[in-house]
């Protein structure tokens, strides 16, 4: 089907801002991107006073988790603890209507793409019904071995059976038995979206081999007491020591790297970072080291976590608080963050812009007359329009 989108404004390429805004579409794709208003064409949309944006990129979600709701926790591993007895509780259907709800919340918040943390027990078939781009990483977890394999081999089954992109990832280093992670390394190749150096207790596992997570892991697993697990200052160095390298992956959190990690994430080749400023400040992390990471020319990507570790999920939320935090931030080094960078990096480089031959993953947002697109972005809580791989999306 062709259409053409017809507005006073869009951003094309993410750079050029072009006025007024004429968008061809044909079979879910941008066919032209143009300035002149056509007398005639097919399928007119007109969108007036809005300017067009490409649709977000969230770089980190946990879909499956959003029935779960706010969790009152706000301490790692309590809070890890109140996400385990709550996802007992939790049934297939819950996990369905957590997957249309979550996708539901972050369209009308301009995130047409959602990169998904995925579990070994999902009902993977209810992907296919989702009106949003979703791109899955299964996660492999487990401290001890026999469950750590039963969650890889689940995960190979889904694998298969998925009808999205579906890839396997090690959910982190120190929930991963060491076994499991060298056959992982072995059998499986990038990309791999990985959480790494996310909390306090996580350091303090690796450099101490005590606190609250060495204490939780001890005491589910008295098997493992006494054991010295995963030798190594930090996850990263655990991989540098192990010779595993991770190129073209996504890197989530990473708040708690100190110079030697980010030297070893400096050598590895096109990665992301992926900053989630709701759940930094859900868990009152101590510092991001954004300076670095730009020095280190470390591409950056903003994503939403699970709602159970965030106030809601609202992908302008996440922009307005990255915002706050780094306000020296320009629109030229804003909008890869939030549409390409992550895609890039697990390489998808036919979404995430206004351009030629890009699926027609469109947002609009209602704004004054010349006014500064970083300012609109900043005071805007919804999107007025929003088509994806060329279909309006309805009840915004
Ligand atoms: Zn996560």
């Amino acid at each position: 089907m062709k259409q053409t989108l017809v507005a006073p404004s869009a951003l094309v390429n993410n750079q050029d801002l072009i006025e007024p805004a004429v968008i061809e579409i044909d079979s879910g794709v941008i066919t032209k991107v143009r300035t002149h208003i056509p007398k005639k064409a097919e399928n007119m949309i007109m969108l007036d006073d809005m300017l067009l944006l490409p649709g977000f990129t969230n770089a980190h979600a946990h879909l499956e988790l959003t029935s779960l709701g706010v969790l009152t926790e706000h301490n790692f591993v309590p809070w890890m603890k109140e996400l385990m007895h709550a996802k007992t509780m939790q049934t297939a259907a819950d996990v369905v209507r957590s997957l249309e709800e979550g996708c539901q919340k972050l369209i009308k918040t301009g995130s047409t793409t959602n990169i998904d943390h995925i579990s070994f027990d999902s009902p993977i078939t209810a992907y296919r019904k989702l009106p949003c781009n979703v791109i899955g990483f299964g996660e492999v977890l487990g401290s001890i071995e026999p469950i750590s394999r039963h969650i890889y081999d689940k995960l190979k089954d889904l694998q298969r059976a998925s009808p999205i992109d579906f890839h396997l990832s090690l959910h982190t280093i120190h929930t991963v038995h060491e076994t499991i992670i060298n056959e992982f390394f072995q059998n499986e190749h990038p990309p791999f979206s990985i959480h790494l150096c996310e909390y306090a207790e996580e350091q303090e596992y690796f450099q101490n081999n005590s606190g609250p997570f060495y204490d939780f892991v001890v005491t589910r697993y008295p098997e493992l007491n006494g054991l010295k697990r995963h030798q190594a200052p930090s996850a990263i160095q655990y991989l540098k020591q192990h010779n595993r390298v991770l190129n073209n992956s996504l890197i989530i959190h990473a708040n708690y790297c100190d110079d030697h990690d980010i030297d070893i994430l400096s050598t590895w080749k096109n990665i992301c970072i992926v900053h989630c400023p709701g759940s930094f400040a859900f868990f009152d992390h101590a510092h991001f080291p954004f300076k670095q990471y730009r020095e280190q020319n470390i591409k950056i990507a903003l994503g939403t976590d699970g709602l159970v570790s965030n106030n809601e999920l609202n992908y302008f939320s996440e922009i307005q608080l990255f915002l706050e935090m780094f306000p020296e931030i320009g629109l030229k080094e804003l909008m890869p963050m939030i549409t390409t960078n992550a895609l890039e990096t697990i390489g998808i480089t036919n979404r995430g812009l206004i351009k030629e031959g890009y699926f027609a993953d469109i947002i609009g947002l209602t704004c004054k007359k010349q006014q500064d697109i970083c300012e609109t972005l900043s005071q805007t809580k919804n999107v007025s329009f929003c088509m994806i791989n060329g279909l309006s999306q309805q009840g915004l």
